[in-house]
Formats: C-alpha cells, sequence, structure tokens
C-alpha cells in the first residue's frame, strides 16, 4: 500500500466515457493511455468513477464527493431508462416521476414513478435495490433477490450488470463454487458491458479490460480442470 499526489494527473477532467485510461506503472508512475483516436483540440478526459454505476449513482457521487454535477457528453445524453415498471416493464425515465400529494410519511420523501398504465411504485425501491446491487459479492446468490432486481431494472442497464457481475466475479476466487450459471455470465459479461455502456467498453475502461482478461484465464483454467478430470488446474 501506498500514498501519491499526482498534480499534472488531477487538471484532467472526468468523462463517464472518457478517451484516456489510467493505470500505475512499475515505477510508480501514473499513466494516462488513449483508448481512441483524439483530435488535436479536443479534451483528454478520464474516468474518476466506476462508469457502470448508473446515471443517478454517478451524479450523486460526484455531488457528495466532488461537489460537482456531472454534464460530460454521457450523462447530458442519457435520459436515465435503467429502471422500469415492476408489474410491466415499462422504462421509466424522468417522464414518468410524479411527487406523491398530499406528502406522506417522513421516510418516504414522496416521488414515485408512474407508467403508462398506471402502476406507482416508490423511487425509493430503485434507490434501496441499486445500493444492494453494489453488494452482491457480500450477499451471495439469493435467488429473491435476483428476481426482485430483474423485476425493476432493465436488462442491458447498468445496475442489472453490475449486479450479476459482482455475483459472478465475487466466485471467482473461489473456484470451487462456480457453477455453469457463472460460467455462461463471465463468458457473457464483455457483451454486456459494450451493450451498457456503448461499444468496445473493454477499450473505453481500463478495469474492464483487465477484468476480460481474468475472465478468459479463469475459463481456461476451467476448461483444462474438465480435461484433465477431476485433477486440480494447479496440478502438473
Ligand atoms: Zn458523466
Ligand atoms: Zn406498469
Amino acid at each position: 500500500m501506498g500514498l501519491g499526489i499526482f498534480p499534472t494527473a488531477t487538471l484532467i477532467n472526468n468523462n463517464c466515457a472518457p478517451n484516456t485510461y489510467f493505470y500505475m506503472d512499475n515505477y510508480g508512475m501514473m499513466v494516462y493511455r488513449s483508448n481512441q483516436d483524439i483530435k488535436a483540440g479536443d479534451e483528454v478526459t478520464t474516468n474518476y468513477l466506476d462508469p457502470l454505476q448508473s446515471l443517478t449513482r454517478r451524479r450523486e457521487i460526484f455531488f457528495k464527493e466532488f461537489n460537482m454535477f456531472c454534464e460530460c457528453s454521457r450523462c447530458a445524453t442519457m435520459v436515465n431508462t435503467e429502471n422500469q415498471c415492476p408489474t410491466c416493464s415499462q422504462a421509466l425515465g424522468k417522464q414518468n416521476l410524479r411527487t406523491w400529494e398530499p406528502q406522506p410519511a417522513s421516510d418516504f420523501d414522496g416521488q414515485v414513478y408512474i407508467c403508462d398504465k398506471g402502476h406507482t411504485t416508490m423511487t425509493m425501491a430503485y434507490e434501496m435495490l441499486e445500493e444492494l446491487s453494489g453488494y452482491a459479492d457480500q450477499v451471495g446468490h439469493l435467488p429473491h433477490i435476483e428476481a426482485t432486481m430483474q423485476k425493476y431494472f432493465q436488462s442491458v442497464g447498468t445496475v442489472w450488470l453490475r449486479y450479476i457481475r459482482y455475483e459472478a466475479l465475487s466466485k471467482v476466487d473461489n473456484m470451487l463454487r462456480l457453477n455453469s450459471k457463472t460460467v455462461e455470465t463471465i463468458e457473457r459479461l464483455p457483451q454486456m458491458d459494450d451493450a451498457a455502456l456503448g461499444i468496445n467498453a473493454r477499450y473505453l475502461v481500463h478495469g474492464l479490460y483487465k477484468e476480460a482478461y481474468k475472465y478468459t484465464m479463469l475459463l481456461y483454467l476451467l476448461k483444462e480442470k474438465k480435461k484433465n478430470g477431476s485433477s486440480s488446474p494447479s496440478q502438473q
């Protein structure tokens, strides 16, 4: 563990679909690499946060921890359609938000989503589930949580993707707990990242690239293990 101060790096602004990614090299230097062609005069950007967080969550963290409201190209053009009506699966956006009147009890902010068919859902339900999606590795696989996540969030959205990603990755460190569903999930994750973030998510975000590499290695080991019967992949 170590700490470093990189004054030049702080000059690079955030973009939730950045044109560089960064990492620390073996000499403790902060390295920024482009992930696409950057035209002369274009701003060089990087990502401050996990770009797989939903728009609502990214804005919340930026506001609380960076004292800013992110208006990058991705945030400014993206309508939050992560959420869906749990009854009829209609995508819900800002246009479905209402304030429930009269204002009810103190632990409810009065914000609800109303879909075109009139189904009403408290926005708090989405906030709580989104929070939970970040702890899937600790909560473990609980079928009822998975079913609820599926009901409330779009299948190509980042909230749902984050949930299944954490769920699958928590098993990477303990290969004995891997089942065929986890393997299938891991195999599909790169395509799902691309769908949620736009094309070539792996090259856009270094963390995702590293994870894709990790999955590839893991799946290779699993196939080796299968080939060699019950012997462990670490055996010669
Ligand atoms: Zn942004
Ligand atoms: Zn509905």
